[in-house]
């Protein structure tokens, strides 16, 4: 059995993930934090795909809740370990930093930056053990070129980029590869509220991606012909920034 964890699989872009995952046969780890419908609904089309897997909860954001939820499921499978980590949850939460609270700053840091480094080093001393191992981290457009409004979720995003660099370093030698995927605008829940008509004159395209469509350039980064690939980040954005 070989095992993948997306955070946030629950929908949009992780939901995506996880079916593309499922597809190159892996058993996936659906996480979410509250949308346990959602997060079903899901392991419903991994399962669509002829795989398997199952759900589970924790708050990336919690160190206590990742670390005893991970250590409690390594513990029932020692049979096998998450080969495969798609660091994917995050949120946002814009305003102008003149007018940003403690509260928007810390739950976007908390998910987005903190979350990386509960889970991934959870998860990373099998992978490091067993001499194989894949970290894809989701980041965005906004953590490379910055977006106004977006201080928090850049910061944040800026540092995963610069963590996926430094990580890919460490773990080089033990085929451990650690790379990041910068989405622009994509149609999922969280672009929901953005003014899509005005946003896609400015990409290239002329569009919003799909999550497939991130979730695609994930699978390759997973698989094993990506080996030889590692600390990059990789954009799927229509050409909106190069
Ligand atoms: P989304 O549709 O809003 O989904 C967010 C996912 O993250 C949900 O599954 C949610 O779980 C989960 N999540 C949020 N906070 C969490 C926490 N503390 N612990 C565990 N899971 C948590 O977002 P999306 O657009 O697919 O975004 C996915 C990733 O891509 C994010 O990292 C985002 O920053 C990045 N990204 C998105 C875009 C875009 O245009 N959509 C662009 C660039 C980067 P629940 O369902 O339980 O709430």
């Amino acid at each position: 059995m070989k095992v993948a964890l997306v955070t946030g699989g629950s929908r949009g872009i992780g939901r995506a993930c996880s079916v593309k995952l499922a597809e190159m046969g892996y058993y996936i780890l659906v996480n979410y934090q509250s949308n346990e419908e959602e997060a079903k609904n899901t392991l419903a089309l991994v399962r669509e795909k002829g795989s398997d897997g199952e759900i589970i909860r924790f708050d990336v954001s919690k160190k206590e809740e990742v670390e005893a939820v991970l250590a409690k499921w390594q513990e029932e499978h020692q049979d096998t370990y998450i080969e495969v980590l798609v660091n994917n949850a995050g949120i946002r939460r814009d305003n102008l930093l003149i007018w940003m609270t403690d509260e928007e700053w810390d739950k976007v840091l908390g998910t987005c930056l903190n979350g990386f480094m509960y889970t991934t080093r959870a998860v990373l001393k099998n992978m490091l053990v067993k001499k194989f191992g894949r970290v894809v981290n989701m980041v965005s457009l906004s953590g490379l070129k910055g977006l106004p409004g977006q201080t928090n979720y850049s910061a944040a995003k800026g540092a995963v980029i610069a963590a996926t660099k430094a990580l890919a370093q460490e773990t080089a030698r033990k085929n451990v590869t650690v790379n990041a995927v910068a989405p622009g605008f994509i149609h999922t829940d969280m672009t929901q509220d953005l003014d899509e008509a005005q946003l896609k004159v400015q990409i290239p395209m002329h569009r919003f991606g799909n999550p497939e469509e991130v979730a695609a350039v994930v699978g390759f980064l997973a698989s094993k012909e990506a080996s030889y690939v590692t600390g990059q980040v990789i954009s799927v954005n229509g050409g909106l920034y190069t």
